[in-house]
């Protein structure tokens, strides 16, 4: 159980990637608080982990909404006396060609990735530089944190963005001890990538079978989906280094989707 007693925030762990985290911290001995704008379904992620015998906690948070996101982390400190480990995961995607991008969808697309990510980052770090006992900070990049696609432009320019903000708390951190890391995934199969599906095929003016194939597999080495275990796997090894010989990275599981 490399993770027991850690306190862990995930944020939009109702689904996908961010809840396959949670399960995977609950079983490693953390104790999660499941933040997602979805609270119903933070709740059910919560309660899975609970029948299980794990501790976990749902907490409504809009990681755009800086109110919501102190309230939140405020309370997950009350409830375990601190916070050890962030994982910035909220996300959405939204597609258009460049000149047709509404500015509208660019602001949202920049609010969640890159506003939510600072927000929460900001909120913790006092609880973990007063801790004396360190702590993690994740952030979901992606693939698009290291190369573009077409389409993407406000999804790329955000994925690459948590690189930098990556790369920064890792110099403030470092004398608390507290690190920052990306996990950059591949496609992987969640109901974010089968939205884009019909998307794409749309936009592109290809069959759906041919944007999986040609588009979001072609450049991988096997022609496989990332699994969102294997995304877990790598966000429990961030979580669990215990020293700043880690931090500042930025790690691609993608079947060789992209190779740096
Ligand atoms: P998902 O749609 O399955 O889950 C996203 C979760 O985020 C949902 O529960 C949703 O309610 C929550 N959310 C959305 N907006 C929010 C907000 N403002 N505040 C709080 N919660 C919010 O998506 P996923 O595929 O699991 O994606 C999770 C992260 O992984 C995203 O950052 C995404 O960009 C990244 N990612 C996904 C893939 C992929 O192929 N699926 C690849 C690389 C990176």
């Amino acid at each position: 159980m490399t993770l027991r007693n850690k306190v862990c925030i995930v944020t939009g762990a109702a689904s996908g990637i961010g809840r396959e985290i949670a399960l995977r911290f609950a079983a490693e001995g953390a104790r999660v608080a499941i933040a997602d704008l979805n609270k119903t379904a933070a709740q059910a992620v919560a309660d899975e982990i609970t029948a299980k015998g794990g501790q976990a906690l749902a907490v409504a948070m809009d990681v755009t909404n800086e109110e919501q996101v102190n309230a939140a982390v405020v309370a997950v400190v009350r409830a375990w006396d601190g916070v050890d480990v962030l994982v910035s995961n909220a996300g959405i995607q939204i597609v258009h060609p460049i000149e047709e991008f509404p500015f509208a969808d660019w602001k949202k697309m920049l609010a969640i990735h890159l506003d939510g990510a600072f927000l929460t980052t900001r909120a913790v770090l006092p609880h973990m530089q007063r801790s004396g006992r360190g702590g993690s900070l994740i952030y979901m990049g992606s693939v698009h944190s290291k190369e573009a696609s077409v389409l993407k432009s406000a999804y790329v320019t955000a994925k690459h963005g948590l690189i930098g903000l990556a790369k920064t708390v890792a110099k403030e951190g470092a004398k608390y001890g507290i690190r920052a890391n990306v996990i950059c995934p591949g496609f992987v199969r969640t109901p974010l990538v089968e939205k884009q599906i019909p998307e794409q095929a749309r936009e592109l003016g290809i069959s759906e079978q041919d944007v999986v194939k040609k588009v979001m597999l072609k450049e991988t080495v096997d022609g496989e989906f990332t699994t969102v275990q294997d995304v877990a796997e790598v966000a429990v090894l961030f979580a669990g280094f215990e020293s700043n010989a880690l931090t500042g990275q930025s790690l691609v599981v993608s079947h060789g989707w992209y190779m740096q």
